[in-house]
């Protein structure tokens, strides 16, 4: 189930993912760290056609802390 969340950086398409089964490290563009097999995130896109080739894999709480920084600033 995807859900679409909206922010100062514009819509986006937000899906959970539970961490099992894959194998793949993935980097979090929050916080430059690694995100570990087995560890449930989530991968998030921008809401338009197309949108899903931007696929970005986040830790929750870095995506949760993406948009704290205020207006104006990087959207990471
Ligand atoms: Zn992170």
């Amino acid at each position: 189930m995807d859900r679409v969340e909206e922010g100062p950086d514009g819509e986006w398409k937000v899906r959970m993912v539970s961490g099992g089964g894959s194998e793949k490290v993935y980097r979090c563009p929050g916080c430059d760290q690694e995100i570990r097999p087995g560890l449930p995130h989530l991968v998030s896109w921008p809401n338009w056609t197309g949108g899903e080739g931007e696929r970005r894999h986040w830790h929750t709480a870095c995506w949760r802390k993406r948009t704290d920084r205020g207006p104006g600033r990087s959207r990471y």
